[in-house]
């Protein structure tokens, strides 16, 4: 199933991070969380999807703004990719911690959809 708001797909009807019920069948160019990083990791990720040729749209927690204030550490970015590459995206994260350090999304504090206001896009092939 997949939430509309937060793009979390989940295997149950009611999504985990905002509760929302009803949630629908996923579509193949829905696009969906892959995973949140911090700066350093997040850009080790970018640059293994790009490898597989996986498209994917990254988003950061903060405005590049508060980013300069608060300090790179401070960031996270999120990774969508399409419902149809979602499980090649998922495995490969998944390969790429098994490497490097397991992390899990729970563990990072601060899941939140970020506010609109403060999303900085960049649409990557
Ligand atoms: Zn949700």
């Amino acid at each position: 199933m997949y939430c509309e708001k937060c793009h979390v797909v989940t295997e149950y009807d009611v999504c985990p991070d905002c509760g929302r019920r009803h949630l629908r069948e996923p579509k193949p160019d829905d696009e969906c969380l892959v995973t949140i990083l911090d700066t350093m990791f997040g850009e080790m990720l970018a640059d293994l999807l790009r490898e597989h040729q996986i498209p994917f749209r990254r988003r950061s927690s903060l405005g590049a703004a508060l980013a300069t204030y608060l300090g790179a550490s401070f960031e996270r970015q999120y990774f969508y990719v399409p419902y149809e590459r979602y499980e090649e995206a998922c495995d490969l994260t998944n390969a790429f911690f098994s490497i490097n350090g397991p992390v899990d999304i729970d563990d990072l504090e601060a899941f939140e959809e970020p506010d609109p206001d403060m999303i900085e896009s960049e649409d990557e092939e």
